[in-house]
């Protein structure tokens, strides 16, 4: 205990919840497939960030997450990798089949950079299928795609509603969700769109919250959705 909290304090996070797991400060110690390390060292990360070192080893153990970091912390990669493992435990996916991990942001710009994120680190794998879906676009061509079939979905919740209700896509295989600048979202009004989703998934299923701000809205929405998550915040967020 009096190790975690020093590791903790060099790192600069705080923990609040039930018996968190012990952060991880280098990738070799996390427990991650080959393959996706190779992905990491190409890209030329040589070791964790502070929310990664701490969020990664709780998201990995199934925990529920609320990550707090302010922008180019490296919190993507700290849900993507995870993301990616729990999916490839589970391949191969069935052709039509509904996405096993789902990644929600509020804008067009921000699923298009999760999207390639999540390619790029999956590199290794064989024909992973990541689907992307948002607004202001065509339903047709998106609904043709997540027809096929897709691992992970990057979408907006407004336009996820809408496949799901033209049964374009499905959640019922869906058994992580991810809420990507969960401020962002809720200052735009998604909060019921969210809602709606959280709980059309299965009630077992993992959920993860992150965001750079810390308020009032996203603490009720956690109360709500989440399942005895672990806190972490980088830094003097929120305090
Ligand atoms: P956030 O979502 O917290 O704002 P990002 O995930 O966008 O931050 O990451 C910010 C930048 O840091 C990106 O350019 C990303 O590629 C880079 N980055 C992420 N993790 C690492 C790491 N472990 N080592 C070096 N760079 C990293
Ligand atoms: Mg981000």
């Amino acid at each position: 205990k009096n190790q975690i909290n020093k590791l903790l304090a060099e790192l600069g996070i705080r923990i609040a919840g039930y018996q968190p797991e012990k952060p991880v400060s280098s990738f070799g110690h996390m427990g991650f497939p080959d393959r996706l390390l190779e992905r990491i060292r190409k890209v030329g990360f040589l070791d964790p960030t502070p929310i990664q070192s701490t969020a990664i080893p709780q998201i990995l153990a199934g925990r529920d997450v609320i990550g707090i970091a302010q922008t180019g912390s490296g919190k993507t990669a700290g849900f993507v990798w995870p993301i990616i493992y729990h999916v490839t435990k589970q391949r191969p996916l069935k052709y039509g089949d509904g996405p096993m991990a789902l990644i929600m942001a509020p804008t067009r710009e921000l699923c298009q950079q999760l999207y390639a994120e999540v390619r790029k680190f999956a590199k290794n794998y064989d024909s992973f299928r990541v689907g992307i879906c948002f607004g202001g676009v065509n339903m047709y061509e998106q609904g043709k795609e997540l027809k096929m079939g897709v691992e992970i979905l990057v979408a907006t919740p407004g336009r996820l509603i809408d496949h799901v209700k033209k049964g374009n896509t499905e959640l019922s295989k869906c058994t992580i969700i991810c809420l990507d600048e969960a401020d962002r979202m809720l200052e735009l009004g998604f909060e019921p769109q969210v809602r709606s989703i959280c709980n059309h998934v299965r009630p077992d299923k993992q959920c993860l919250f992150f965001s750079a701000t810390f308020k009032k809205v996203i603490e009720r929405l956690a109360t709500e959705v989440l399942n005895d998550p672990v806190k972490l915040t980088q830094g003097q967020i929120g305090q």
